[in-house]
């Protein structure tokens, strides 16, 4: 049995005062029927550990380096966000995707620097608009998965994935929940091609405009184990029914 995953990503937003607020009201309305996450900017790993610690909610990073340390400025290794208490890295989110770059051999390689330090990654796959009007949604999920699935090779089990469809995020727009769990098991049967265990155990959230009102039907799908939220993550109400959703 899967335990479902609330994650949220803050993103590029929060500040001392408005975190403290944050984290006071997801505290305050926590419960333990659902793993709960956060995914906090760098800066904020430290407030945020400080807060949490004492509590079952876990958090996280948006992002790493590949590589373990040395001249790369500006950049934060899987050691550092160990060093302050995470459990959880996103790893591909499309904005990294689409903004730096990102391709999916070097997202794999940041899956394995996660998983050596003992880091859970959150690897995010999921198609464009485009993508999906040109029924090209299946092989670009699979073909952003396979590097990842042959990188990690046994620590396959340690990973979780966020099908993300791009256009979906940030816009309101939500996949449906036949829409997503239809991506959900193209992504378990990529994942049952490399290691039939270890399958149907990744927990596999969907994102893109998870709210409070569409929640319940996403994640009671069979093979959507969770969501990874963005804007409704910065609310602890929003966030917390979410989570009660579940
Ligand atoms: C995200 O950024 O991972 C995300 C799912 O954002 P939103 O919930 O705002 O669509």
């Amino acid at each position: 049995m899967r335990r479902t995953l609330i994650a949220g990503n803050w993103k590029m937003n929060g500040s001392l005062g408005a975190n403290a607020l944050l984290l006071e009201g997801i505290l305050a309305g926590a419960t333990a029927t659902c793993d709960l996450a956060v995914c906090v900017p760098a800066p904020y790993l430290a407030q945020v550990q400080m807060a949490l610690s004492a509590s079952a909610v876990r958090w996280g990073a948006q992002d790493l380096s590949e590589h373990d340390s040395g001249a790369f400025t500006g950049e934060v290794s899987a050691q550092m966000l160990k060093d302050f208490g995470c459990t959880y890295v996103i790893v591909g989110h499309s904005e990294r995707r689409n903004y730096h770059s990102e391709s999916d051999e070097l997202v794999a390689r940041k899956a394995v620097r996660a998983l050596e330090a003992g880091l859970i990654p959150i690897v995010c796959v999921g198609e464009t608009l485009q993508e999906r009007e040109q029924d090209r949604t299946n092989a670009v999920v699979v073909r952003q998965l396979e590097p990842v699935i042959k990188a990690v090779g046994a620590q396959l089990v340690n990973i979780v994935i966020a099908y993300e469809p791009v256009w979906a995020i940030g816009t309101g727009k939500t996949a449906t929940p036949a829409m997503a769990q239809q991506v959900h098991e193209v992504v378990r049967a990529t994942l049952a091609k490399a290691d039939t265990g270890a399958a149907d155990k990744i927990q596999i959230l969907y994102g893109g405009s998870m709210k409070p009102d569409n929640a319940k039907e996403l994640l009671a799908m069979p093979d959507i184990d969770g969501g990874l939220i963005g804007g409704a993550s910065l609310k602890a109400p929003d966030f917390l029914a979410i989570a009660s959703a579940a």
